[in-house]
């Protein structure tokens, strides 16, 4: 701040450009150009006769700013947004890390930018290189033999395994009905069955946070088409029943299906194939790099046994020789998105795989369970756990007990930490833990940030008991205060209309 400056600022001269929360039609006066066309030098015509009687009467209400005005108007949106490049961004099952640079890179050349899927395959032998190229690490990290590269999300990849399961208990001429799914799943599998014609079977979780075997067993009968498991599950922990699990749900002659949304507690370590599952999806912007949020971009590609091979979707890239060739598994379920799928994600994820390398994924997967485990050890005096063991790349706190004592929510601490620049963990996920927070700090952060969170988490909570409403109020810095959430999605007003202008 100049030394000139007042301490408040005053009415005429505000102490900040008005920038924040100000649309481009509001900045500017009506004097305002940011081009000045060269004088006429051809003869003019009216325009109204150009067009027949239809110009416009009324010039349209575009904004009136100079130059440095828009270069500033988008500089602010560019960082009105939050993202990993600003700051901390712990959002557990998110997996929301840091994207090597070189990815985004790679991605934009031209010899994968600009080519076109209608392209006859020999001229884009080096695109699908890389596609056959990227379905063998998966299939190598997976310990599944085939993957498909279709799916364009991770509950996209659900979908598609799910269609291809029933399409090979179909073909078998046992279709099934039900589908297990366990009460820590996320929220996409029960909401995949659903959408699959399957009814939903739920499974309880144990008191270590694993599948309840017990009821499992009694849930398994000869009308399970799979179950759907995620390992380590939605409380970061690594179910120690899984060998079990798989083998009763194989003695049904049901299949086991791995939402292997995040794998960067096992990438390189242990392998859902090994496990028992027969079939998984995968998503690359999680744990391959691609910037995600806000709905994508993403990749969800599905990985599964030989047996399950022949209904996938097409095409998968195939090896002749020199050549790589597209083609469609015989009985495939079809089509679940045009072309080649994600492209653009495909070529991030190739390209980060390939630069660190198969031993390169086994240390992310170690650092960031280190990571996890280190912010965990920091937090549990002052935050409970909600199941106390050694978790894999995140853990569930809970703000039961803090809520219980001051009235504060993990709704209020979550604003709260947008207040210290921090992006709130996930919260009120999964449903199984009370006031949940769950935090995936991922390997890319330093001991600093982790110390720093750690701190501010222990202060927000020191606040809570001093003062609640400071937190109900927070959070006091952000360019919006606190949002009616359900009202912002269900009603949002994103159009700007001249008469929202006030004369
Ligand atoms: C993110 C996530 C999904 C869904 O992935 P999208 O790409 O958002 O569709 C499914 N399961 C788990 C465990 C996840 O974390």
């Amino acid at each position: 701040m100049s030394t000139f400056s007042n301490a408040g600022g005053s009415a005429e001269v505000p102490m900040h450009e008005p920038l924040t929360g100000t649309l481009i039609f509001e900045r500017g006066a009506a004097e305002s150009r940011c081009v000045e066309a060269p004088p006429l030098d051809v003869p003019a015509v009216s325009l109204d006769a150009v067009l027949g009687g239809r110009a416009r009467s009324v010039p349209p209400a575009l904004p009136h700013v100079t130059e440095v005005d828009i270069a500033r108007h988008y500089e602010h949106l560019a960082s009105a947004n939050f993202g990993v490049d600003s700051g901390f961004y712990p959002l557990g099952s998110c997996t929301m890390k840091y994207n090597p640079k070189i990815d985004e890179q790679a991605c934009r050349l031209p010899g994968f930018a600009r080519i076109h899927p209608y392209q006859p395959e020999e001229t884009v032998q080096g695109a699908l290189e890389l596609m056959w190229g990227l379905q063998e690490a998966l299939a190598e990290v997976a310990g599944l033999p085939v993957v498909t590269l279709q799916p364009a999300a991770g509950a996209h990849g659900e979908l598609t395994a799910l269609l291809t399961i029933r399409a090979y208990h179909t073909a078998n001429g046992d279709p099934r009905a039900k589908v297990l799914v366990p009460d820590s799943a996320h929220g996409t599998n029960p909401a995949t069955v659903a959408m699959c014609g399957y009814q939903v079977v739920q499974i309880p979780s144990d008191e270590r946070g694993g599948v309840d075997l017990e009821a499992l067993r009694a849930a398994l009968d000869t009308d399970v088409a799979a179950l759907m498991l995620t390992n380590p599950n939605t409380v970061g922990l690594f179910d120690e029943n899984i060998l079990a699990i798989t083998e009763a749900v194989h003695a049904v002659g049901a299949l086991a299906y791995c939402d292997g949304a995040n794998l960067n507690a096992i990438m390189g370590k242990s392998r859902p194939g090994d496990m028992g599952f027969d079939a998984m999806h995968i998503n690359l912007h999680k744990t391959f790099a691609t910037p995600h949020g806000g709905g994508g971009p993403g990749a969800g590609p599905v990985a599964v046994t030989e047996p399950l091979a022949s209904y996938l979707p097409g095409p998968l890239v195939a090896r002749d020789g020199e050549m790589f060739t597209l083609s469609t598994p015989e009985h495939s379920i079809g089509r679940v998105r045009s072309f080649l799928g994600n492209f653009g994600v495909l070529v991030r994820a190739y390209t980060y795989i390939r630069a660190v390398g198969g031993e390169g994924l086994r240390e992310i997967s170690e650092q960031a369970v280190l990571s996890a485990n280190y912010l965990k050890a920091l937090l549990e005096d002052a935050w409970p756990v909600a199941y106390d063991r050694t978790c894999m790349h995140e853990f569930v706190m809970s703000g039961g007990p803090l809520r219980k004592a001051t009235g504060v929510r993990t709704l209020d601490v979550a604003k709260r930490l947008l207040d210290y620049g921090i992006h709130p963990p996930t919260v009120y996920f999964p449903l199984i833990v009370e006031e949940a927070l769950m935090v995936e700090p991922t390997e890319t952060e330093g001991k600093a940030t982790l110390d720093r969170f750690a701190a501010v988490l222990r202060l927000i909570a020191e606040e809570a008991q001093a003062d609640p409403d400071l937190l109900h109020g927070a959070p006091y810095t952000t360019p919006v205060r606190r949002l009616d959430e359900a009202a912002a999605v269900k009603n949002a007003d994103l159009a700007w209309r001249p008469e929202d202008v006030e004369a």
